[in-house]
């Protein structure tokens, strides 16, 4: 699948003329940042879901093992297999519920799942004999507000119970994810968090401890240390997407930067129409490039009149985005083949990541995990400040 494709890209000689560019020293730097300010008993899951939110699963999972974290979490559990062949043998934790006849799969790849009710241990039970050697390791997720997945109530839990007390399962963690984690306004988290405590009282009925109760995602975790409990699960902060007015003493920088060259420089006339359905139209004479990045690379309409960076000046995306190319608005005539860089820094200048999230009225994360795979990744490592202190985690690969 993407994996092979990805690989005939990367193994042709041809560099692409667009290309995303992980740093990866930046994400352990970020990890070691946000490891350094929670509880030192804190447990740290990298979430990793969607290609690690664009910047490439493997190379991130290995990043973050070696950065000392302790699992790591994916929506799918395709995602979870993919890393399991690529060698990466910490804890895995699937997000989103299995459907029940993939619990063989879960158990081949040690895999531990999210469960939200009585009716899939019921289900999956059809699949799993109760008497194999395997344990099968479960998450239980409450929804306490967020309305998406998750035990509600009182008595969806207690159907819940019998299931969960078969010699051949494993309760390993117990969690809930917020809604509103960064509002200024903390009234609906607090009432959250409120649930959640409830619900917790409703799991020390079980004979068994349970090992990792969880609630916090990046933004909760680094506002609300106090909120970090066994394990936090931290995606967007890993990559360094962190929302600017929480910004408090760790420092986070983002790992993708985003960057392509000038194919076609032209001057056009006052009058002269830019792209489909004539959506721009030259109010005087002007100098027009043409970049080969377009809707199908991930960079959606709704990026038309952000800034890209050419030649160390801003240039105004104009007239509708394509499916591989767009065109932008030159302050002066620019050679064909400059580099172009659309997320990052060029000179003086750079482009943010939270600026363009901000246009188009989303996060940073929608906008890294939308480049597609026909943008080639490329890795560097720009070291400096990191010292190399890999704690042991580094043979868990
Ligand atoms: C994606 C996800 C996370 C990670 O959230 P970030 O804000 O990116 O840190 C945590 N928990 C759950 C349940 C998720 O789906």
């Amino acid at each position: 699948m993407s994996q092979s494709r990805f690989k005939i890209y990367s193994h042709t000689a041809i560099e692409p003329d667009t290309w995303a560019e992980i740093d990866l020293m930046q994400i352990r730097e970020n990890l070691l940042a946000i490891r350094n300010y929670l509880p030192a008993s804190t447990k740290l899951m990298a979430v990793v879901k969607a290609n690690a939110y664009g910047h490439g699963d493997v190379q991130t999972a290995k990043e973050a093992a070696l950065a000392g974290a302790d699992y790591l979490a994916v929506a799918f559990i395709e995602e979870a297999i993919r890393l399991r062949h690529a060698g990466l043998t910490l804890p895995i934790l699937i997000l989103t519920p299995i459907r029940p006849e993939l619990t063989p799969l879960a158990l081949e790849y040690d895999l531990m799942l999210t469960v939200t009710q009585a009716s899939w241990f019921q289900e999956m039970r059809a699949y799993k004999p109760i008497h194999t050697k395997h344990k099968l390791q479960v998450h239980l997720k409450m929804d306490t507000g967020l309305g998406r997945i998750g035990i509600r109530t009182r008595q969806d839990w207690q159907e819940l119970v019998p299931w969960l007390l078969a010699p051949d399962i494993l309760v390993d963690g117990f969690y809930t994810h917020f809604a509103t984690a960064g509002h200024a306004d903390t009234s609906y988290l607090e009432q959250q968090i409120q649930r959640f405590q409830d619900m917790k009282r409703w799991s020390s009925e079980l004979p068994m401890p349970i090992n990792h109760y969880h609630c916090a995602g990046s933004v909760a975790a680094l506002r609300f240390p106090e909120l970090s409990m066994d394990m936090v699960r931290i995606g967007a902060a890993m990559y360094g997407f962190y929302p600017k007015q929480h910004k408090q003493s760790l420092e986070l920088k983002p790992a993708m930067s985003l960057h392509s060259r000038l194919l076609q420089t032209k001057r056009v006339n006052k009058g002269d129409y830019i792209g489909y359905d004539n959506a721009y139209q030259a109010q005087t004479e002007q100098w027009i490039g043409t970049v080969p990045i377009g809707y199908a690379d991930g960079w959606t309409q709704r990026m038309q009149l952000t800034d890209v960076l050419v030649g160390g000046c801003r240039a105004k995306v104009i007239g509708k985005i394509s499916m591989d190319q767009l065109m932008v608005q030159l302050p002066a005539y620019v050679p064909p083949g400059e580099k172009v860089t659309l997320i990052g820094g060029a000179g003086e200048e750079s482009i943010s990541i939270q600026e363009l999230a901000e246009h188009i009225g989303s996060v940073p994360q929608e906008i890294s995990s939308s480049i597609t795979n026909r943008v080639t990744r490329t890795y560097k490592r720009s070291g400096g400040k990191t010292n190399e202190r890999i704690p042991s985690k580094a043979s868990a690969l």
